[in-house]
């Protein structure tokens, strides 16, 4: 399997070359030659399999140059019962006959984004190991990343975190989370200003060529591919338990910002994995919503900030790779439409051919949620089926529970669990959400972080420093 760029511009290169990297060197998004297809014997065999298993068993179809035994072994270190919760690592639970949730965020940091991160963790190390290389990751975070980030790669050798965040921007529980690690080669650094100022300074590094390849600087952000694989998994997992056999079809419901996860929903589908529906659910922060109702696609100027706060985005990434598909993968086309994103801030199809193929081929549907809808549905849910969900969840439970199609099995993802989001449980529910024994007195451990002025100077020195 060899990986090519969405823009046209990038040699094939295999999974190991892409797998450090961030942006092609055209600016566009690393996406595979072609989707593996699963036969209908595959598919069969594929139910019974524990879920490292499974996880071999779709990530060697695109790692195809790491050998077998290698990619296996990486793969059940990942997958474990101890950093997952439980063996069946995304256990399905149905509220009702035809709708279930599938639990991701049972791993070290409470949110689905560890099911990729620890993966994405492991694969670092092997291949940096293989090529005697080494790798700093500097990122910005308002939560949720930057601490899965932190998590898969504490202890890992041949890289280190550089995570910046809002100095007293966090709940205290993520502060806990991140700043208590005592990993040496984890460093949290608090940006003396809000979210944006950090995030402005990590690209001021990156545009510092000399200095990005004199340190080795790297990313793990959502358009990393290595995540989008890992996230594929669970797609397949989630079919497996939510059905008894391959007749039948599954409607996903993704609660969505970057288009990470649903994008792999997409590409699960185009495997051959029987989804009917793939609902992309959004927050106030709708350029999904809308780009799937009208076919415009529209960058806002700033995200909103929001009770769900993870899906606060302005434009979604990695949406790019699934028009790349939708333009019948021809990168001159998707150049032409990034280029009018570029030039005047979107693109619209909805008088193009592709706006029908949305629903039809694609199988897209999507909706929005409020805050009032997500207080809404959280009390709903804990009243008819005495589950608390957390405000990301309840923004795609909404539109699941509005679902017309109740013959086809409906299964919400997961995306955090209600612990993280405290203020807007107790607001919707007049109670605390329940806290995870490991959780416990978190609050009070010994925390380790740096405070810095809005400085890129301050940061590179901070950086060259501790690397040297
Ligand atoms: C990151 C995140 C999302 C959005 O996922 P994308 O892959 O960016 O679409 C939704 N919910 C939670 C809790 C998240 O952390």
């Amino acid at each position: 399997m060899r990986y090519i760029s969405t823009r046209g511009g990038m040699p094939p290169a295999s999974f190991s070359d892409i797998l450090l990297g961030g942006l092609a060197p055209d600016g566009g998004l690393v996406v595979p030659e072609s989707y593996p297809q699963i036969s209908t014997d595959m598919l069969l065999a594929w139910r019974s399999l524990s879920y490292p298993e499974l996880a071999f068993e779709i990530v060697r179809l695109f790692a195809t140059d790491i050998p077998e035994a290698d990619l296996r072994g990486i793969i059940q270190r990942t997958y474990t019962a101890d950093v997952f919760g439980s063996a069946d690592i995304t256990p399905l639970r149905t509220l009702r006959a035809g709708l279930h949730i599938l639990e991701l965020s049972n791993g070290p940091t409470l949110a689905f984004k560890d099911m990729a991160m620890q993966l994405l963790g492991n694969l670092f190390e092997y291949v940096l190991g293989k090529r005697n290389e080494t790798v700093n990751i500097v990122g910005a975070t308002s939560g949720d990343t930057g601490s899965a980030a932190e998590y898969a790669m504490r202890g890992k050798r041949g890289v280190n975190v550089f995570m910046l965040s809002p100095h007293g921007k966090m709940s205290a529980f993520q502060r806990a989370q991140m700043y208590s690690l005592q990993d040496a080669n984890i460093f949290n650094i608090a940006v003396q200003g809000m979210f944006d100022d950090a995030q402005d300074m990590v690209k001021a590094v990156n545009n510092d060529a000399a200095f990005k390849a004199r340190y080795k600087i790297g990313a793990v952000n959502s358009i990393n591919w290595g995540r989008v694989i890992a996230q594929v998994v669970y797609y397949f997992k989630g079919y497996f338990a939510a059905t008894r056999s391959n007749d039948e079809q599954v409607n996903f419901v993704v609660p969505s910002g970057n288009f990470g996860n649903v994008c792999a929903g997409h590409i699960a589908r185009q495997m051959g994995l029987p989804i009917k529906r793939l609902v992309v659910a959004t927050n106030e922060n709708d350029v999904l919503d809308e780009f799937f109702r009208t076919g415009v696609y529209r960058v806002r100027g700033a995200a909103q900030p929001t009770s769900s706060p993870s899906m606060d985005i302005s434009k979604a990434s990695n949406l790019e790779r699934f028009v790349f598909d939708l333009v019948g993968r021809d990168s001159t086309k998707l150049a032409a439409l990034w280029q009018q994103v570029d030039q005047q801030g979107g693109f619209d199809l909805s008088a193009t051919s592709c706006f029908g193929e949305l629903a039809t081929t694609y199988g897209f549907t999507s909706g929005r949620s409020t805050h009032a809808d997500r207080l809404a549905t959280i009390q709903q849910v804990k009243q008819q089926f005495g589950v608390v969900i957390d405000p990301h969840t309840a923004d795609g439970m909404k539109l699941a529970l509005a679902q017309p199609d109740s013959a086809v099995q409906t299964v919400v993802l997961e995306t955090a669990l209600p612990i993280k989001f405290e203020d807007t449980i107790l607001e919707a529910i007049g109670e605390r959400p329940a806290r995870p024994a490991f959780a416990d007195g978190m609050e009070g451990l010994p925390q380790r972080v740096d405070v810095m002025a809005v400085d890129v100077e301050a940061l590179k020195h901070y950086i060259a420093e501790r690397i040297a």
